[in-house]
């Protein structure tokens, strides 16, 4: 090891992967021994059921290089992300997922291009082996509906697996914000970025942890907390609606049958009730965020830390 090796840190969440942790860390050994560089290996079992902990304690045991955060139940993989963050040490923290989708063989060009002086480099998947049709095809539409709605340059199809500069890191721990929607806030830092390509494989072993509904729910959180569009949506469609009833009473008010009154009386209600909904639905998901931001709660909770002192919560 040279004595200018720089430092880096890996920040891997986990939900319930057991069976991945050694296989990863074996992969990230080998791939590792050919870049110059001390890496440490930071697991965040964000509150696994099965026996993640032993496994993470028997690693540290073997390799002091492997580290662990153990959260008290199920966080989210943002949280454990944030709680990564702030217990690396590295110069560069490369952040992925535990279970091997996020090859950890593309991880030396990552490197590379952040030795040319880029603070992000995020991985692009340009295959998606395993993923069905339908989450492909959500995804696809989310990152492009991200970058019209935050209006930053907001790297298109690139999933967690990035390498974030120290300057990065330090900008994210210092980010109050609890909506965190991790990949939107570190671009939203607005340093330069560098996308390298990859196609994501196979899960090693287990399910993934995202259902079509939780999905959507991220894709709501990752929307609302960082863009008002929504509302602007919503406040144009009701300046829409209103304006074509107008033009609908103004026709019912020229029509020689007075019948058919009632009948686009009870759809203009129907139209102007849905349009409510629409809007105090929308207007409720910012007065939700605005609450939890006011509460100020930790991220997480954390039970044990291995080889580690607990960071800051
Ligand atoms: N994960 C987590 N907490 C959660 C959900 C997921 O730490 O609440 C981790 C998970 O263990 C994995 C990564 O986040 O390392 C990505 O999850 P997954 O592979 O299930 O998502 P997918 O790749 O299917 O979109
Ligand atoms: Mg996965």
């Amino acid at each position: 090891m040279s004595s200018s090796a720089v430092r880096i840190s890996i920040v891997v969440p986990a939900l319930n992967e057991s069976p991945n942790l050694v296989p990863l860390y074996e992969r990230l050994t080998d791939v590792l021994a050919g870049v110059d560089c001390e890496w440490e290996l930071i697991v965040v079992d964000d509150g696994s059921t099965d026996n993640s902990a032993e496994v993470l304690n028997e690693l540290h045991s073997r390799d002091a290089r492997v580290r662990a955060l153990v959260f008290t139940r199920n966080f989210g993989q943002d949280a454990a992300i944030t709680a990564g963050l702030q217990a690396a040490t590295g110069d560069a923290v490369i952040v992925m997922d535990a279970d091997g989708q996020d090859p950890p063989e593309v991880i030396p060009a990552m490197l590379a291009r952040w030795r040319e002086g880029y603070k992000i480099v995020a991985g692009r998947r340009i295959r998606r082996i395993e993923h069905a049709a339908s989450k492909r095809a959500f995804a696809f539409v989310f990152y492009r509906v991200m970058r019209a709605a935050t209006g930053w340059d907001y790297p298109l199809d690139t999933g967690e697996f990035r390498v974030l500069d120290r300057a990065v890191v330090d900008v994210l721990n210092a980010c109050p914000q609890r909506n965190r929607l991790m990949r939107t806030l570190s671009s939203w830092t607005g340093y330069a970025h560098s996308v390298v390509d990859y196609t994501q494989e196979r899960r090693m072993h287990g399910k993934t942890k995202y259902s079509f509904l939780r999905s959507l729910r991220l894709a709501v959180t990752g929307l609302t907390a960082f863009s008002t569009l929504p509302l602007r949506i919503a406040l144009w469609l009701g300046v829409f609606i209103i304006s074509m009833s107008m033009v609908a009473a103004l026709g019912l008010l020229l029509r020689s049958n007075p019948a058919s009154l009632l009948e686009w009386g009870m759809l203009g209600l129907l139209l102007v009730s849905g349009v409510q909904c629409l809007l105090i639905g929308i207007i409720g998901e910012y007065v939700g965020r605005a609450m939890i931001e006011l509460q100020q709660r930790p991220l997480f909770v954390i039970s044990k830390a291995i080889g580690l002192d607990s960071p800051r919560q």
